[in-house]
């Protein structure tokens, strides 16, 4: 397995084309606006080193038999897909952000069980393509991006029938070896630090769709792929030189338009090229795996945001106020109910027919839908506890300022430091690392990782419904009342 520093050294071996800004960056590894989704990534890496989180970090592959890192892992069992979402909670305990690696994951579970199942019916070979692809990636280690959301277009329009084909990605051309794509995916999470993506369609499909009907893996740097780096709320904070408006100086996500302009695929990297009918399967897949996934990593990032408002509120000397410590516990609750729904899917898991694990999927989208809403509550009471010096209060260089303002030769420092200062005990800089961390993480960069993404990441709050109502089973329930109720009729 990588460490984290052999993570960071092997990006600085690719050609990936990045832009921002409307310019090519050129090191985009050490780019401050980049850099933090980069640290986010590494700390999957840096941990798995450590033998105190090697149960939740690492695995044994069933492919080889090698130690490998669970961000590679096929799951075998529904302890497998448990210690998964422990594995995310913790990684948002660590880093308060997105760590983006958690797509490739979902899209190696869902690819696998689905190109087995491709096979099947088809007699094609991709499952032992992307078997030989998955042990290339577990043994080298390699961040691979899922790549799932199209532009789209116009929403009411399949794909074939957009004005525009390159809506969703699709095939130009069918050659003896491969094929050649074009298309985009859209707010791609973890884009520019992995080392290779897989593509897979956003939607079911039918026959007319044969072309976009595709799914396939290439590396980040290959010709004719290109990103444009996604902004996020207050993210040029990161170009100032101070380390405590940003909120949180060392983590963060990451998020880009991913280009794919004429990119050609050999044949042994193509999964899904025209079973049209299989990429519903694909999309139903990965995105219970990803709906799982939030089970997790919300979790983790709601268990900082819950220990900065507690920590906001001691610093303001109300920690025992009995509605500060209902707010506390409110937030708690619907966290560890985000938690119960993630590891909940997980205990009720079943093999696949390729015999990897996946979630049980009504559980899994139910644990989705409730984050569409528990993290913004939870994001309410955090800004209700912080007051509103989170957003109103001045810049860490006016707390620093040697500039003289008062009639005493007083600085703005000092004005600030006076008017600033919390209770007794606490530095007025302790004070202002809290607040604008609060804001960071509640309307700033981390927002888009924590509140947006609720809402629109792994599928938007009605995908989850739709789900819901097909695997709800309402007339298994219309049964059970009958029964108790003594209707016999049909
Ligand atoms: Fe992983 Fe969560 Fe980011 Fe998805 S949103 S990539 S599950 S950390
Ligand atoms: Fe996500």
């Amino acid at each position: 397995m990588k460490t984290a520093k052999e993570y960071i050294d092997s990006l600085r071996e690719l050609n990936t084309r990045v832009y921002m800004f409307g310019e090519k960056i050129d090191n985009w590894v050490d780019h401050p606006m980049i850099r933090p989704s980069i640290n986010c990534v590494a700390m999957t890496y840096a941990l798995a080193q450590m033998p105190e989180y090697e149960d939740l970090m690492t695995a044994t592959s069933n492919l080889t038999g090698h130690k490998i890192n669970r961000f590679a892992h096929l799951h075998q069992s529904p302890e497998d897909l448990v210690k998964k979402v422990k594995m995310q909670r913790l990684l948002g305990q660590v880093t308060a952000s997105c760590f983006q690696r958690c797509v490739g994951m979902d899209a190696f579970n869902a690819v696998f069980s689905t190109t087995y199942e491709i096979d099947e019916k088809y007699g094609t070979d991709y499952h032992e393509r992307f078997r030989k692809f998955l042990i290339y990636v577990q043994d080298e280690d390699l961040t691979v991006d899922g790549a799932m959301t199209d532009p789209k277009g116009d929403r009411s329009k399949a794909p074939h029938d957009q004005a525009d084909p390159d809506m969703f990605v699709h095939v130009v051309e069918r050659r003896e070896d491969g094929i050649v794509v074009c298309g985009a995916k859209c707010h791609q999470t973890g884009s520019i630090n992995s080392h290779w993506h897989i593509f897979m369609p956003t939607i079911a499909m039918g026959e007319a769709d044969k072309d976009w009907a595709v799914s396939f893996a290439c590396p980040s740097d290959t010709d004719g792929l290109y990103m444009i780096y996604g902004r996020q709320s207050c993210d040029t904070r990161k170009l100032e030189d101070g380390k405590i408006d940003v909120g949180n100086a060392k983590f963060g996500g990451q998020e880009a338009l991913v280009v794919l302009d004429h990119v050609f695929i050999p044949n042994e990297y193509i999964f899904l090229n025209g079973e049209y009918e299989f990429a519903g399967m694909m999309v139903e897949r990965f995105a219970g795996y990803h709906r799982q996934s939030y089970g997790g990593c919300k979790v983790g990032v709601g268990d900082v945001l819950i220990g900065a408002a507690a920590l906001a509120a001691e610093y303001n000397g109300v920690e025992k106020a009995s509605a500060v410590k209902d707010k506390l516990i409110e937030m708690t609750h619907l966290n560890e109910t985000l938690y119960s729904c993630g590891i909940a899917c997980s205990c009720e898991g079943c093999p696949t027919k390729a015999g990897n694990y996946q979630i049980d999927l009504l559980l899994a989208n139910v644990c989705k839908q409730n984050v569409t809403r528990f993290p913004y509550e939870i994001v309410r009471l955090a800004e209700d506890i912080a007051g509103g010096l989170m957003v109103t209060m001045p810049s860490e260089k006016d707390f620093s300022s040697n500039t003289v303002v008062g009639k005493n030769g007083e600085t703005i420092g000092d004005v600030c430091n006076k008017f600033f200062a919390a209770k007794e005990g606490v530095s007025t800089e302790d004070r202002q690392r809290i607040m604008r961390f609060l804001e960071n993480m509640c309307l700033g960069a981390a927002a888009v990782g924590y509140r947006t993404e609720s809402l629109h990441g792994a599928g938007s709050p009605q995908a989850q419904r739709i789900m819901i109502a097909r695997q709800g089973n309402i007339a298994a329930k219309k049964e059970l009342a009958k029964r108790i109720a003594g209707i016999t009729e049909d």
